[in-house]
């Protein structure tokens, strides 16, 4: 068994996936107290250039056709046969639908274990993961021999796993992939709405703490005046009130802005993971233990109806406008 910490490189249509550079930076900070190396796993075809400011002692690329587009049971036969031939000390994946996908999988076919959704791996073996619905941090030991970790965003900087020095490639024999039972057959993109939030600066998003469609009025009005664009949790766009390209985190974009005001969102994984990027995060939430509390820079346990339509007015006041 060697003292290694492998990372699984979350990759699609030809952009690494932040999430990579946090593991990159957990690892590191794990292999400190292991005393082993940072292992890069790269799949894909003809991509090894991805690799170039990943923060790791080595790469080992995997380059076959069928990797050239992520299916669950071509990266789990790949990684089962590496984890096998070289029994790492961990494996850390993207607490995401790609990480999930492939974590679970290999988990039962290696019969290791898994601990999902760290947030921070520390150079004594122990993990800290969030639980229920991200309101309880639990601590733990890294179970052995080899622990299969998904890792959340939210613990390292993307900085922390890039580096200006490009690691070492090395390429590593693949196991036969010819008998797939899954193929890509095309993506399908999600229909373009008139605002990419992705790349406004500033949001006002509004969560189920709104409670009824034209209650979002009041958001609106807000980000109007501030001149910000509206986005959303989950459950608005599951229940129809604003459109898919609203939607903020695991399912829906991964957004940046300057500020993101989050107006009753409780704070889920999956929600945090779209926006805990931001530059500053300011939440309204009426419960003081909300999750998203971690994650703000600032915020308020004032309600949403007392304190947002106030503030718009202040807003208008200080701009001239009312
Ligand atoms: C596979 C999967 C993928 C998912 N992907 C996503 C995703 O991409 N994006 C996403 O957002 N979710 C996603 N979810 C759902 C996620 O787990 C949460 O259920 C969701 O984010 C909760 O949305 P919310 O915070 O708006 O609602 P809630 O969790 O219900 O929180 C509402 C909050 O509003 C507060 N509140 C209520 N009234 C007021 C008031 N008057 N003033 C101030 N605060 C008030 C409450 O205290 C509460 O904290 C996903 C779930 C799964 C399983």
């Amino acid at each position: 068994m060697s003292q290694d910490i492998f990372v699984v490189i979350e990759h699609l249509r030809g952009q690494v996936a932040d999430i990579s550079y946090v593991m990159l930076a957990a690892a590191r900070a794990l292999a400190q107290g292991t005393g082993g190396k940072v292992v890069a796993i790269l799949l894909g075809h003809n991509a090894q250039e991805l690799a170039g400011n990943f923060s790791a002692n080595r790469v080992l690329y995997a380059d076959h056709p069928a990797l050239a587009e992520f299916t669950s049971e071509a990266y789990q036969v790949t990684l089962a046969s590496l984890i096998r031939e070289q029994s790492p000390r961990a494996v850390l994946f993207g607490h995401t639908t790609i990480g999930a996908d492939i974590a679970g999988g290999l988990s039962v076919k290696l019969s290791l274990p898994l601990v999902s959704s760290c947030r921070t791996l520390n150079s004594n073996g122990k993990f800290v993961c969030q639980i229920c619905g991200g309101k309880i941090m639990a601590e733990g030991d890294l179970p052995s021999p080899t622990a299969l970790v998904t890792m959340a965003p939210g613990g390292y900087k993307l900085e922390e796993g890039q580096s200006d020095q490009a690691p070492a490639i090395e390429t590593t024999a693949i196991p036969s992939l010819d008998d797939l039972r899954v193929t890509l057959k095309h993506y399908i993109e999600p229909e373009a709405g008139d605002v990419d939030i992705a790349k406004e600066p500033l949001l006002i998003s509004v969560g189920r703490g709104i409670q009824t469609k034209d209650n979002i009025e009041i958001a609106r009005e807000l980000a109007t005046a501030l001149g910000g664009q509206v986005s959303a949790s989950r459950p608005i766009v599951d229940q129809g009130w604003l459109p898919a390209s609203c939607l903020v985190g695991k399912s829906g974009k991964h957004v940046r802005p300057k500020v993101y005001l989050a107006l009753g969102i409780s704070g889920a994984p999956e929600h945090v993971e779209g926006m805990n990027e931001s530059d500053t995060i300011i939440a309204i939430n009426t419960d003081p233990n909300a999750p998203i509390f971690n994650v703000a820079k600032y915020g308020t346990t004032a309600d949403i109806f007392d304190l947002v339509p106030a503030l718009t007015e202040k807003v208008k006041q200080a701009a001239g406008v009312s």
